[in-house]
């Protein structure tokens, strides 16, 4: 098998590098990454500048790694389009330090790397651990590498990946198949001082879960110590109301 991998946090982070370490006992692993953490950055791409990549050798093992100046989507559009000799069986993001639910993955550069790779029609998922100190990848790869051969032999539908989150610090007590949540941001922007006197916004806030009571939800799953799947897809269409659009007499 071989595996492409990439994630927002940046190629030396210490979750795509177990997620390698993981990989290579089962197949061949290249990965494309970003040079330095690009998290939260979305589905952004990089067109008014060229991409410039670096070739990482890895002590012990026969993987290649480029670390690439731009963004998570960048790295996996450039990895299946010029850096990979025949295209990968799976695309894999993370392991992300930090969980990305709900409407994270609007936001999230993890779940975007995943989304470039069904976007090349290549099969994809997004792995993210509910932690962020002191994280222990290891059992979580252990997890996905176990997990891949289900994705491969079952194969989401072109257009769907799967995001993956994994509990921190406890044995998982199963995996609960989920829809986003209802997440946002709340109290996000600190409204500082500079030593000059100036006025700077920094965007932190923390999360608010509407419905983490709700045990469909991926929230609700990670809560209760479950790894959560949800099936994401790239069409966005809201297929209820085109009907009701088509009424509005300006549309008719
Ligand atoms: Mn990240």
């Amino acid at each position: 098998m071989r595996f492409l991998v990439s994630n927002d946090d940046g190629i030396y982070a210490d979750g795509i590098k177990a997620l390698r370490r993981a990989l290579e006992q089962i197949g061949d692993v290249i990965v494309v990454a970003p040079d330095r953490e690009r998290s939260a950055s979305g589905h952004g791409i990089t067109i008014h500048r060229p991409l410039r990549t670096k070739l990482l050798k890895y002590k012990g093992s026969s993987s290649l790694g480029y670390a690439v100046d731009g963004t998570p989507a960048d790295c996996v559009k450039l990895g299946l389009e010029a850096l990979v000799e025949e295209p990968p069986d799976l695309v894999l993001s993370g392991i992300n330090l930090g969980p990305n639910l709900g409407t994270d993955v609007l936001y999230s550069g993890t779940v975007s790397a995943a989304f470039e790779g069904i976007i090349n029609h290549v099969p994809a998922i997004a792995i993210s651990l509910n932690t962020w100190a002191e994280p222990n990848f290891a059992e979580a790869a252990q997890f996905i590498t176990e997990y891949i051969p289900h994705v491969l032999k079952h194969r989401p539908p072109p257009g769907v990946m799967l995001n993956i989150n994994i509990p921190h610090g406890i044995k998982p007590k199963g995996i609960r198949v989920t829809k986003l949540g209802n997440r946002r941001y709340i109290d996000v922007v600190d409204r500082r001082t500079d030593p000059r006197g100036r006025v700077y916004f920094w965007m932190a806030g923390e999360p608010e879960n509407i419905d983490e009571h709700d045990p469909e939800t991926d929230v609700n799953a990670i809560k209760e110590g479950y790894v959560s799947v949800t099936p994401v897809q790239i069409d966005v269409t809201n297929y209820q109301y085109i009907k009701k659009l088509k009424e509005w007499p300006i549309n008719k």
